[in-house]
């Protein structure tokens, strides 16, 4: 029955999306904003994304970390994207929770990486208590967390939304397992959801940044042990399509992959290679095609230059090495 409702959910989201870029729903209110001036003449900006990363520095996290200080002071970088799962296994327990120590604040210690952290949640932080990790009380013990479940970061040419993918996700609530999540501040979910897209189109929509970037957890399209997100190619690839996004950036998917859209211009970004990795389960058949550019079934991130009509992007292994590079133009 659930499933009729939400098929029904998706229809009328379909019926109306031709409409939203049109005209604009009354209810529909711009996500909140951070500003993050360029420190440059020409408003170009550079940061890193990593994501899936805090296990205490086990699973070569802290391998990655340093690897991470060494690129972001050769790059000058201006922030950190985390693309979610920032605690495991089960986010964090409260805002005193040792794990922001043990996890983020002793591990990312580089002068390079001393910059605003921008994250969104994850499956395995809304385990935890995730009122916590929003909370502005864990500023005060670390000043560069920023996590927030839906904002846009004005950042120099880029508009950059973040978004929070994992109520979207219909297993976890039919099928959660052992698993027990933290759906506080989300439930009633078809109006958590309905409003985050609205808000999400509405914002997508007035932005006049020259590049618009978007950071969810979960994947779009891969080829990784999740495969693509049915309810992510549903909900945000129409919306995303429809405002003509040059990036999707995901975490999810413990590796780093790089795939284009097959339609438009729009490129898929996996950066979720901050710890634990190497799962060697890998969806060939699902991408086989010239959209799929790059994939390395390991740990490392994501570096991302940006000027007013060019991007470059490079992709690092654990070891620092530059496994994939490309570059964009306007
Ligand atoms: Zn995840």
């Amino acid at each position: 029955m659930a499933h009729l409702f939400y098929n029904f959910l998706f229809i009328w989201h379909l019926l109306l999306m031709p409409c939203f870029s049109l005209r604009l729903p009354n209810n529909a209110v711009e996500l909140s904003r951070i500003k993050h001036r360029s420190k440059r003449y020409d408003d170009s900006i550079s940061f890193l994304a990593v994501g899936d990363w805090g296990r205490n520095g086990n699973f070569n996290q802290s391998i990655v970390a340093t690897q991470m200080g060494y690129v972001g002071k050769k790059l000058g970088i201006d922030f950190v994207v985390s693309t979610g799962d920032n605690f495991y296994d089960d986010g964090l327990k409260g805002e005193d929770d040792r794990a922001f120590k043990t996890s983020f604040s002793n591990i990312y210690t580089a002068k390079s990486l001393r910059k605003p952290w921008f994250s969104v949640l994850g499956n395995h932080d809304y385990q935890g208590n995730v009122e916590a990790q929003l909370s502005p009380a864990l500023k005060k013990r670390d000043k560069r967390w920023n996590c927030k479940r839906n904002f846009i970061l004005e950042a120099g040419s880029a508009d950059i939304f973040f978004v929070d993918t994992t109520p979207f996700v219909q297993k976890y609530f039919d099928n959660p397992k052992k698993q027990v999540f933290d759906w506080r501040n989300v439930l009633p979910r078809d109006r958590y959801m309905s409003s985050t897209l609205k808000n999400m189109n509405v914002s997508l929509e007035h932005s006049k940044a020259p590049w618009k970037i978007v950071v969810g957890h979960h994947t779009i399209r891969s080829i990784g042990y999740h495969g693509d997100t049915q309810e992510m190619i549903d909900h945000f690839l129409p919306i995303l399509e429809a405002h003509k996004v040059d990036m999707y950036i995901n975490g999810h998917d413990h590796c780093l992959q790089h795939l284009s859209n097959e339609r438009g211009s729009m490129q898929f970004l996996t950066s979720g290679g901050g710890s634990k990795a190497w799962k060697n389960k890998i969806h060939y058949g699902l991408h086989n095609d010239s959209s799929m550019h790059f994939y390395h079934d390991g740990q490392g991130f994501l570096s991302v230059e940006i000027a007013r009509d060019k991007a470059k992007l490079e992709f690092y292994d654990v070891s620092g090495r530059t496994i994939h590079r490309f570059k964009l133009e306007k």
